[in-house]
């Protein structure tokens, strides 16, 4: 009988982060400037640990690795998502991921990297950006070489419970006062495009990596605005964001018993608000907001209980 895989989350000090990730969430952070919850994680610089049942204390890669059949013996090399929460308590930088076989051949084999949000919070008319108007290579390069980033960088409004979907080659950057879940490819590289001319303490700035960033940057911008699929079910609401070649991420909104099968494929699970319980084969499992677990190929049936809004993803 399968059981559900609860992971201890890994914290990462920013320079942008802050204290949203104890204030919201209620989690033990390092310090007041934490970026970065590494929540469902197999990547190697913040792999998960499980924190119950038969594979208690073993991390999320060596899982993968040692009981395939858990994941549908799927012939990845690498645990292929990873989910963060991020709390952006400054600017950061403009940045922008390259795509598989740009990674594969330039960053030591990682993944390249997709993206997607979920806005959990946001202050007041607070913005991000997203995309650039260049309309040729070239007119990126000019512009960036001026300096012209006003003009070149595009700016969403953003609010609570907006999804976005971030290809890689898309420009992009989250701005200060936004808390935000995102489920991503699971790698690690990013091309720093613009720092805002920021310099640290010691009056360093940071390093860019242009040349990269305008390799892999999509020109021109190509919108991907998600409009979401609503299903209403008993006592659950249904949101489907996106369905792509990398992942599906959906949010569930449940309010009293909602029933759910699990079994084609392994879910990557949230507890975003409220309190609940997890019904299966006879076990409760409490859940509260800040809860991550993985529900393993052929977890079946199970039910769950209480005020409670989840973000769900698989490949
Ligand atoms: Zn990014």
């Amino acid at each position: 009988m399968q059981q559900p895989l609860f992971l201890k989350p890994v914290f990462k000090e920013r320079i942008w982060g802050g204290t949203a990730l104890t204030t919201q969430f209620g989690y033990e952070i390092p310090s007041n400037q934490t970026g970065e919850c590494w929540a469902i994680s197999a990547h190697p610089n913040g792999p998960s640990i499980i924190e119950n049942g038969t594979f208690e204390g073993m991390s999320l890669e060596e899982l993968w690795k040692k009981q395939p059949e858990l994941f549908g013996n799927q012939t990845d090399e690498v645990f292929p998502l990873l989910t963060k929460i991020l709390d952006a308590n400054a600017d950061l930088s403009v940045q922008v991921h390259p795509e598989d076989e740009y990674a594969k051949v330039h960053e030591n084999g990682d993944l390249g990297k997709t993206e997607c949000w979920y806005i959990l919070d946001c202050k007041e008319g607070a913005d991000m950006i997203f995309g650039h108007n260049a309309k040729t290579k070239e007119e990126l390069i000019q512009q960036i070489n001026e300096g012209k980033w006003n003009e070149l960088l595009r700016r969403v409004k953003i609010k609570p419970g907006d999804f976005f979907y971030v290809p890689s080659g898309t420009i992009h950057a989250l701005c200060e006062g936004t808390l935000v879940l995102e489920t991503q490819q699971s790698s690690d590289t990013t091309y720093r495009v613009y720092d805002y001319d920021r310099r640290d303490a010691e009056g360093n700035l940071r390093e860019l990596h242009l040349e990269k960033a305008i390799d892999v940057t999509t020109v021109p911008h190509q919108e991907t605005g998600v409009t979401p699929k609503v299903e209403e079910r008993d006592h659950a609401v249904v949101t489907t964001f996106v369905e792509s070649e990398f992942f599906s991420v959906y949010k569930w909104n449940v309010d009293g018993k909602a029933s759910f099968t699990a079994d084609g494929h392994y879910l990557l699970v949230s507890v975003i608000n409220g309190t609940g319980a997890l019904l299966h084969a006879g076990e409760t499992y409490h859940l509260k907001k800040g809860n991550h677990f993985i529900l393993p190929v052929g977890f079946g049936e199970f039910e769950l209980e209480g005020n409670t809004e989840f973000i769900v993803s698989h490949t």
